[in-house]
């Protein structure tokens, strides 16, 4: 097992790694820009080296910077969280060349997975159900892509190859309106991830989203750890997940499960890994993979038991699983909030100086966040503070218990999403489950033209 792990990464997840690592032993060295020079998680490390000034590409996103500072601490790997570099395979490279390992997959899986053309053609290989859609990448040809359009049905959905972060796509609904938004996609593409490549979907007009965590070591070895919904969404990005999803029968989670577990076999996949689904009437549909820890695994690690980064490390390391699949058990209900430093309705960001911080507590409650009284958000980065689990023996049970710790939860100082989500956690509808990723929006707009009137 390594001595002294890197964590390239900053805020809870970067605690969380921490954490973990205690636990196992391993010695701790984080990299922080200035702006988080004063964070408690970079006292409590081992060591911390200041690799640049606040802006990400200076800093988190530097790569040479984070690779120096392994070196002159003498770590063995590196952790890159999510977000920042942890799904760049030029980094993932310059890591394993540089002689240390990187706690993720094969640079060449990343790179499989970053590219949405070769992902998809990737897993419809490996007997994973997709979206039906182009196959490959749309031709320069408009009568061409006139004729795929018309072959899958209107509406259909325009996304970029190298798209990510919910930008780079659009919705067509007639032939009218398919070679402006061509174009438009197109050139958005190209001026936001240097790649014009497109391909083209059914847009589906109703689903939920539900996402298979796998874990795979290098020898070959691949289980799933079951499913999260996380439908509730706001511009494609999630509020609330829960685990296990509303509705999903064990036939249904074995069946899609086992599909994502031979998938990671047949491509020599390694570490932990999200394949993401859209799921509608009963089918699950593809869209990406996400090789990588997520924000949310902590719902999956509440039902399963298992320490998902302590696996990652593992892994790393060139252990097999301990686990095989017949060990893996869901238990009971976790549903996860993701608390965010913004304002609850507008959802404009609040950085500043926290003033009061009172976490909650209680049996089934679990909180993962770096922050704390006289702590200040910087505004550089990402606006979410923390996360706010808990858990249930039942999906009741876990939403009684997250009313309770949403209530007694409190920070000052800053604006927080907490008002949203002790109002989403009455919503009629989500207490019924299951629903699809455009409830909340709607939700939210409906309830703006109330306020208007
Ligand atoms: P990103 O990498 O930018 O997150 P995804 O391919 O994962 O892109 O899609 C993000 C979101 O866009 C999905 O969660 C869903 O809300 C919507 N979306 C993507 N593809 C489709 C589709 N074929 N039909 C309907 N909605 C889609």
């Amino acid at each position: 097992m390594f001595e002294k792990i890197l964590i390239a990464n900053r805020g809870e997840i970067a605690l969380r790694i921490q954490r973990a690592c205690r636990e196992m032993g391993i010695r701790t060295v984080v990299v922080h820009s200035t702006a988080d020079t004063e964070a408690k998680y970079v006292k409590l490390a081992d060591e911390s080296v200041c690799i640049g000034p606040p802006p990400a590409r200076e800093s988190y996103l530097n790569m040479a910077a984070i690779i120096s500072a392994a070196e002159v601490t003498d770590s063995e790997a590196i952790h890159p969280g999510y977000g920042f570099l942890s799904e760049n395979a030029d980094f993932a490279e310059r890591v394993e060349r540089s002689g240390f390992v990187f706690i993720g997959p094969h640079p060449e899986n990343i790179r499989l997975m970053g590219d949405k053309v070769s992902a998809k053609q990737a897993m419809e290989k490996a007997g994973v159900p997709c979206v039906p859609g182009s196959e490959g990448a749309l031709p320069e040809d408009i009568k061409e892509t006139v004729r795929i359009a018309r072959k899958i049905g209107y509406p259909v959905i325009i996304k970029a190859a190298a798209g990510g972060g919910g930008r780079g796509m659009r919705v067509v609904h007639t032939e009218a309106a398919l070679l402006n938004a061509v174009n438009m996609t197109r050139s958005e593409a190209l001026a936001a991830f240097g790649n014009a490549t497109l391909y083209m979907e059914r847009y589906l007009e109703n689903p939920r989203h539900i996402e298979i965590q796998v874990l795979a070591d290098s020898h070959k070895n691949a289980i799933y750890l079951g499913e999260r919904d996380c439908s509730m969404q706001r511009r494609h990005q999630k509020i609330i997940e829960e685990a296990p999803a509303p509705e999903l029968t064990d036939k249904q989670r074995a069946k899609i499960g086992e599909r994502c577990a031979e998938a990671c076999r047949k491509i020599g996949y390694r570490g932990a890994g999200t394949f993401e689904f859209l799921y509608e009437d009963g089918e699950f549909f593809f869209i990406e993979m996400n090789t990588r820890i997520q924000v949310e695994h902590p719902v999956t690690e509440m039902i399963t038991g298992i320490d998902l980064v302590q696996e990652q490390i593992r892994i790393a390391a060139g252990e097999k699983l301990r686990l095989r699949q017949k060990d893996v058990t869901l238990r009971g209900h976790a549903i996860e909030c993701r608390i965010n430093a913004e304002d609850p309705y507008k959802f404009t960001p609040s950085p500043g100086k926290i003033t009061s911080y009172h976490p909650p507590g209680g049996p089934g409650i679990r909180v993962d966040s770096h922050v704390y009284a006289g702590y200040s958000v910087p505004p550089n980065y990402d606006s979410m503070v923390g996360k706010l689990i808990a858990y249930g023996a039942t999906r009741d049970q876990a939403i009684r218990r997250m009313r309770i710790a949403l209530s007694e939860m409190a920070i000052e100082g800053i604006q927080t999403n907490l008002p949203l989500h002790r109002e989403l956690l009455h919503d009629s509808r989500f207490l019924r489950g299951g629903t699809s990723i455009h409830y909340l929006e709607q939700k939210l707009a409906q309830e703006n033209k109330q306020k208007v009137k």
